[in-house]
């Protein structure tokens, strides 16, 4: 009888070790995948001259993992990266995006793309200039009014004559390939657009698509309803700037018209979990709780079946 016993102990132990297997997430990222490389708000965390608790600490002892809003694309098979949106931080995101490539030899993306011209989205672009990388015809794709104010600004202007970068259009609703299996799409979407129009976009890669919306005005103001765009997609980040109104006290909300994450709670609290499931928020501002993974808000995303997106996450395309 004894003999049987460890025996048994290994049968059950093989066992328990391979629904643990079953249960965890895919984690091979040899095919096309998506990387999320910065998941603030365009001015970031410690935020200029915020005093309170949020940041205060941060000025003396910076989080390395409170980078501005990007994510990254890599597409082994054509052996091609991209790059979405152009922040302040830019340089540690080229980096990351080529080293987690695995294949890349060249510091710069294959193209980057811009959502629109506000600070967290374009601002990079600086480092491809003659005072930085003095980048060689960086490929950049933008929305047409967007392209002109590069152009027609500086010192925007002077990466377009040097040749740091090379401007090419989007345009909404029109697919991009950019290899056999990934595919990338614009559509507008409303927000603040003094110099630029806004876009989302939609990566889509051999079996997996993906939403990005960092920016958008309340989602009533949308002639698209958010809930139909998540059931086409596979994963969608969204704009997640404010938790709720408490952030905003004292600012006029007109001026900041972002869906707070409440708001979309409540618009998403019917959805399948399968559904709820796709739904990663991101774009947090400084006084955003979902910036500290153990606050009482972030247990509440993640109980009510969404989840925060998390700098240096990868999801499979
Ligand atoms: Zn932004
Ligand atoms: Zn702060
Ligand atoms: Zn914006």
């Amino acid at each position: 009888m004894r003999s049987f016993i460890p025996l048994l102990c290994l049968v059950i132990f093989l066992s328990c070790e391979n629904k643990n297997k079953q249960q965890e997430p895919s984690s091979d990222f040899s095919g096309t995948s998506l990387l999320v490389l910065g998941t603030l708000q365009d001015g970031g965390s410690p935020h200029i001259g915020c005093n309170n608790d949020c940041c205060k600490s941060l000025f003396q002892n910076p989080d390395h993992e409170r980078k501005v809003v990007s994510l990254g694309i890599i597409d082994p098979q054509s052996q091609q990266t991209f790059l979405i949106e152009a922040g302040p931080d830019l340089p540690s995101q080229f980096k990351e995006l080529k080293e987690k490539s695995g294949f890349k030899t060249s510091e710069n993306p294959d193209a980057v793309f811009i959502t629109h011209a506000h600070i967290g989205h374009y601002s990079g672009l600086m480092y491809l200039g003659r005072e930085a990388m003095n980048a060689k015809a960086q490929v950049v794709y933008s929305m047409p009014r967007m392209k002109s104010f590069l152009e027609t600004n500086g010192p925007w202007n002077q990466l377009v004559r040097l040749n740091n970068i090379q401007l090419r259009t989007l345009k909404a609703d029109s697919e991009i390939v950019l290899s056999p299996q990934l595919k990338i799409k614009a559509f507008l979407v409303p927000h603040r657009d003094e110099y630029s129009e806004t876009v989302g976009f939609i990566i889509s890669g051999p079996n997996k698509k993906a939403l990005f919306i960092p920016d958008i005005d309340k989602w009533e103001k949308w002639e698209r309803g958010i809930v139909d765009e998540i059931k086409k997609v596979d994963y969608a980040f969204i704009d997640a700037t404010f938790f709720d109104a408490k952030e905003i006290q004292g600012k006029n909300i007109k001026e900041i018209p972002h869906p707070f994450v409440v708001e979309s709670m409540e618009l998403f609290k019917d959805l399948s979990p399968k559904e709820k499931n796709k739904i990663f928020f991101i774009h947090f501002n400084h006084t955003n709780p979902l910036l500290r993974k153990e606050s009482v808000e972030s247990k509440r995303v993640e109980e009510s079946g969404f989840h925060t997106a998390k700098i240096h996450q990868q999801v499979v395309l």
